[in-house]
């Protein structure tokens, strides 16, 4: 009896009708460590008990805001959250939040922890070779926290060890920072533009990248534009195997062969699409990259009603990142004082170089990379109204116009702009991505028995998603940070380190 059952079981496990479970919340939500000597000058409450009163509470699902409300934050967990006439217990810290909000966390799904520089850059947008991608282990942890990222997939890594290092000295209390999904390094094919990826060979390569990094402690995986659909597969297959995930920015791999090769998230929305590009031959990237296939895409046409059809039965989730294709829309914003002061110089002027490009280029090309923009925007509510998992990411990359946290932000005002409310919005922002990672029990919405991973902003971002700039504390397990100190302390270093 005994042996048969194990014959089931394994034949089970062959048809992947019992899908391995591996615990994200251990891994990425550790307990709680008591922020150390570096990380202690940014913390503004260090109470373990701590009453939010008076304030508004956003809880993340979507859900209509609840006005006048008090948060108990108990050792690290959401007590309760009650009328702000019910009795504050005693012991606890009572912060007056009146005319403030309470929003959960963000967790951010296109959160590198690098910057792209282009060597020698100068005002007619050349620059030398190499592209090279300094890790910002520095800068890039405090940018985040400080603009309410509390938890953040790295969605590619350039140095995968020193993300780990990074996430291990966080967890531990020895830097500041948000929790982190360590992305492994980039799965790509031949011809990178990058010298910092590595060209994998074939799919057993792709297999033995894949299982190399899981055990050294990834949590996720990320293809990249030059990856074939041999390896995508082998890949994918060796990090469901372990109960793991992968997301792809892809090329080559156009988004319904990834969906047969069994991706679970695409970066980049509708954007790197390549399905319908002209001269596209299989397992090589198109010249477009994508730009023809949104073109082509209308978002009410049937080719956009099928590929949305087919990543939602498969529940493949998308990655909005509409911030890094924000200087080519009509409603590009240039970066402001407080983007500019966290920028090394050497980086501040590569982005004025580079923005002066946008803004000078010819009217047709604004023109098709307007339209583009609406196709993009249209294909997002598409997905989420028919019923598909929409994340949120900033890319910090581009022509250095991202900046990690402010792009985490502005990501939100974009999807405002796009045509969801500013309660969806938040929802793609926080929950959405609390549940593709499979953390939605712990973190993502305000609850009692929840951590205490909390943004608490001045006015009203429900109704104006501009607040979620106006930051005032940012809880990560109860702790309370000072987003001016942690901007402080990176003055002048976004781009350096
Ligand atoms: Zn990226």
């Amino acid at each position: 009896m005994i042996r048969h059952l194990a014959v089931l079981v394994a034949a089970t496990a062959l048809l992947g009708a019992t899908p391995p479970r591996f615990d994200m919340a251990a891994h990425v939500l550790p307990p709680a460590a008591t922020p150390g000597a570096a990380a202690q000058p940014f913390v503004s409450v260090a109470q373990p008990q701590v009453a939010l009163v008076h304030v508004r509470v956003i809880d993340g699902t979507g859900a209509p805001a609840l006005a006048d409300r008090t948060v108990l934050i108990d050792h690290g967990r959401i007590a309760a959250v009650q009328a702000a006439s019910d009795p504050v217990p005693a012991g606890y810290r009572v912060i007056d939040a009146s005319g403030d909000s309470v929003l959960p966390g963000l967790v951010g799904m296109h959160d590198h922890q690098y910057y792209i520089a282009r060597p020698n850059l100068d005002e007619q947008g050349h620059s030398e070779p190499p592209l090279m991608v300094p890790e910002m282990a520095f800068s890039s942890p405090r940018l985040y926290l400080a603009a309410g990222v509390t938890t953040l997939r790295t969605t590619g890594s350039v140095e995968p060890y020193t993300d780990l290092n990074l996430k291990q000295q966080i967890d531990a209390g020895v830097l500041p920072g948000p929790h982190m999904d360590v992305t492994g390094p980039y799965l790509e094919g031949a011809d990178s533009p990058f010298m910092q990826m590595h060209p994998l060979k074939d799919a057993a390569e792709a297999r033995r990248m894949v299982d190399y990094w899981a055990d050294v402690g990834v949590t996720s995986f990320k293809a990249y534009m030059n990856i074939t659909r041999a390896e995508l597969a082998a890949a994918a297959q060796a990090a469901h195997k372990r109960g793991l995930k992968i997301t792809g920015h892809l090329c080559a791999v156009t988004y319904p062969e990834a969906v047969a090769a069994g991706i679970d998230d695409l970066e980049h929305g509708f954007f790197v699409n390549t399905q319908l590009d002209s001269g596209k031959r299989a397992d090589v990237c198109s010249k477009s990259s994508g730009a023809e296939t949104l073109a082509a895409m209308a978002p009410d046409s049937a080719a956009a009603k099928a590929l949305i059809k087919l990543l939602v039965d498969h529940h493949v989730a998308v990655t909005s990142t509409l911030p890094v294709f924000e200087p080519s829309s009509p409603s590009y914003r240039p970066l402001g004082p407080k983007q500019l002061d966290v920028m090394s110089p050497a980086a501040r002027t590569d982005y004025f170089y580079v923005r002066e490009r946008y803004t000078g280029r010819p009217a047709a090309k604004k023109a098709a990379a307007a339209s583009n923009w609406a196709h993009e925007l249209g294909l997002e509510r598409a997905f989420v109204a028919a019923g598909g998992l929409l994340l949120a990411g900033p890319d910090p990359t581009g022509g250095g116009e991202v900046i990690p946290g402010f792009g985490d932000q502005r990501e939100l005002e974009l999807l405002v702009e796009a045509g969801f409310t500013p309660l969806q919005a938040i929802r793609i922002g926080t929950l959405n991505g609390a549940t593709y990672e499979g953390l939605a029990e712990r973190i993502g919405s305000i609850a009692p028995g929840k951590d205490a991973d909390l943004v608490l902003v001045h006015g009203d971002p429900s109704t104006h998603i501009e607040a979620i700039e106006d930051v005032v504390t940012v809880f990560k397990d109860g702790v309370g940070y000072d987003p001016d100190k942690l901007l402080a302390s990176v003055r002048g270093r976004y781009g350096q380190y």
